[in-house]
């Protein structure tokens, strides 16, 4: 028998209306005769309507505590849904991520999960009932409860379908697939059928939002065959998330990625020496802030200027580290700029076409966009430009790229 495994994104559950409308597609499936197994998130808006109701009490709320809060929103709709399919003679049962034991680590708000105990799911499923679990949480070892990082439930899904042997993860949102770029910055952005798992995960970790990264990474060791799909159309293919040898369409470049959460910071003057380097990012990393992109120019007069980039919400503890390092080092000057973005083409079939990244900075340079960091990969070109500058840096690569045709690039 077919098993699948859905998950319903915020928008999709964000009304009673839409709960109903997702039990009736879940139980199409069920008269069709396949086992369904479906992971929600919470309505839409409901996890930053808690997250703002804790930062009316505390600026510096206990990871713990914020965990226990924002899990809620998913164990309201996971009981509104099977509410919405008892009505319609459709058995079904919710759990919540402790009830099924979804074990991760101990990492509050950005939990990975280790084990997943689908006994009691198993179980579910043989009697016939639809099950419904909630997304992006779990229960570290200690009984407490966790969350997996903002748009967790996609990795919920896809590790219950790795754990039940699903034959495929369905990822129902507001969209009908993955696009070359987010369609509501480039409304010409053309859905793509298949994208390989490698460029899928360049693309979330380089800031698109559509899938969470882990759950990428998640459906690729895992092998889970992954499909993006809009819960609000009936009958599309959506996108297919395959392994390279699949016979994807081999255009150069996939998608556009961007993130508006980057922030950089410059330390000026530097005298040159052997580990300048480490002593510079060594504080920033123990204070948890992660860099992204770094560059380092060497002066002619023995002093390097050094450059990164990180969250935006941590660009104030990056700086203050840097402005107290930057006496002991006898720096000129610490600057920064959290007015920035990162914008990334990104494509397997890079490896083997030379000129993208010329023909990237040709198009850009025509706009007039300066270009103020560059990084490269085997599979992705990214630079960081002024903020002002992400919709039109974005279309214009778009259409330099022929992005909106059928595999012309
Ligand atoms: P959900 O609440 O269902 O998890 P998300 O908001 O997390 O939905 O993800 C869907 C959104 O991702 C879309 O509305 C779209 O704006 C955005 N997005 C960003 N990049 C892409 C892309 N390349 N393809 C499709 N959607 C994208
Ligand atoms: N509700 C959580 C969030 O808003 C998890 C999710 O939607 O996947 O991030
Ligand atoms: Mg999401």
């Amino acid at each position: 028998m077919t098993l699948i495994v859905q998950k319903y994104g915020g928008t999709s559950v964000g009304t009673v209306e839409r709960i109903q409308n997702v039990a009736a597609r879940v139980k199409k499936h069920r008269d069709r005769g396949e086992d369904v197994v479906v992971v929600v998130s919470a309505m839409s808006g409901e996890t930053n309507r808690l997250i703002g109701l804790a930062g009316e009490i505390s600026g510096t709320p206990s990871a713990r505590e914020m965990d226990v809060l924002v899990s809620t929103g998913e164990q309201v709709t996971i009981a509104l849904l099977c509410l919405a399919l008892h009505e319609i003679g459709c058995d079904a049962r919710s759990y919540t991520g402790a009830q099924v034991h979804i074990l991760t680590d101990s990492a509050h708000s950005k939990a990975r999960i280790m084990d997943i105990d689908h006994a009691r799911v198993c179980a579910d499923i043989k009697a016939g009932r639809v099950v419904v679990v909630a997304g992006f949480q779990g229960v570290d070892e200690k009984g407490d409860i966790t969350t997996l990082g903002r748009g967790g439930s996609d990795t919920t899904a896809v590790a219950m379908a790795a754990a039940l042997k699903a034959d495929e993860c369905q990822i129902f949102t507001d969209v009908d697939g993955v696009y070359t770029t987010d369609p509501r910055v480039e409304p010409k952005a053309r859905k793509l059928d298949r994208i390989t798992f490698e460029e899928m995960l360049e693309m979330a970790s380089l800031g698109s939002k559509v899938l969470q990264i882990r759950s990428v990474e998640f459906a690729g060791k895992y092998n889970v065959p992954l499909r993006v799909l809009s819960s609000f159309e009936e009958g599309g293919e959506g996108t297919l998330i395959t392994l390279e040898e699949d016979g994807v369409e081999a255009a150069k470049i996939a998608g556009i990625a961007f993130n508006r959460d980057e922030a950089k910071l410059t330390i000026r003057g530097v005298p040159d020496q052997p580990g300048v380097a480490y002593k510079i990012l060594g504080p920033i990393g123990e204070a948890n802030v992660e860099v992204d992109m770094i560059v380092q120019n060497i002066a002619n007069d023995g002093t390097t200027d050094f450059t990164f980039t990180v969250n935006r919400t941590d660009y104030a503890k990056a700086m203050g580290i840097l402005q107290k390092e930057s006496a002991e080092l006898g720096a000129r000057e610490v600057v920064g700029d959290d007015k920035i973005v990162k914008i990334s083409l990104v494509g397997v079939g890079m490896r083997s076409h030379a000129g993208i990244a010329s023909k990237m900075f040709e198009a850009l340079s025509k706009e007039g966009i300066n270009i103020q960091m560059i990084s490269t990969s085997e599979i992705k070109i990214s630079v960081v430009v002024d903020q002002k500058y992400l919709e039109l840096g974005v279309r214009s690569l778009h259409e330099a790229f022929d992005l909106a045709e059928e595999s012309v690039t």
